[in-house]
């Protein structure tokens, strides 16, 4: 089976990002999220990735809330250039949450930076710009629902409603590795809030690996 990291979603809630590697060498990027919260939690955003961008093939988005997509121009600040599969509706949402994300950005920096300068302090830089948020924004391949692609040699993708918000999909990996394809499912956020496993249960039934993320309920979360 491929090797499937954790790298992000196992200590908190938001922030999801798994890596999922074949033995042939693919190297996928599921989820690319920004930790949300706490001053100690949103310091994480700052570390480096616990793998090199520049050696994955590519990054697959479930939907384009900012704790599953808010560190993609972090990424692509670091060295990846390849392709951000999305679905059309993910695709053109992104660009609106995360140019509001790299302008924040921008804004708590300049801020801060004005304070560090009375205390005498070097001054800081943006996690990331609204610039790299552009370049970004021009490595998205957006996909309809229900139609395959391959995301890696060996690592084909589709997407599946998954009535969370516009455009958000239910994952499926089918994923050769040693001449056998193993499917792997992962659930995104699902629903939004009577009725979280409506749409595409059928998907969810037909996994060899289903990976689950908590339901949000009626929690609101950006
Ligand atoms: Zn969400």
């Amino acid at each position: 089976m491929a090797l499937f990291s954790f790298l992000g979603a196992i200590q908190q809630v938001t922030g999801s990002c798994y890596l999922i590697e074949t033995h042939a060498g693919a190297r996928v990027l599921l989820e690319c999220g920004m930790q949300q919260g706490r001053r100690k939690d949103e310091a994480g955003n700052r570390a480096n990735f616990p793998f090199d961008p520049q050696t994955l093939d590519a990054v697959v988005l479930s939907h384009a809330h900012i704790d599953h997509s808010g560190l993609l121009p972090r990424l692509t600040a670091a060295g990846f250039k390849g392709p951000v599969h999305v679905t059309t509706a993910t695709g053109e949402l992104l660009e609106l949450m995360l140019l509001d994300s790299a302008n924040l950005q921008e804004k708590d920096t300049e801020w801060e930076n004005r304070w560090r300068a009375r205390l005498g302090k070097p001054p800081i830089t943006p996690l990331y710009t609204v610039a790299d948020t552009e370049r970004m924004l021009k490595q998205r391949r957006p996909h309809d629902y229900g139609e395959p692609f391959e995301a890696a040699p060996g690592v084909q993708v589709t997407f599946h409603d998954a009535g969370h918000i516009l455009g958000s999909a239910i994952v499926q990996l089918d994923v050769e590795d040693f001449g056998r394809t193993r499917r792997l499912v992962f659930s995104g956020d699902l629903g939004n809030s009577c009725s979280p496993l409506m749409h595409a249960p059928t998907v969810l039934q037909q996994a060899d690996v289903v990976l689950m993320e908590s339901t949000y309920g009626n929690r609101d979360h950006r």
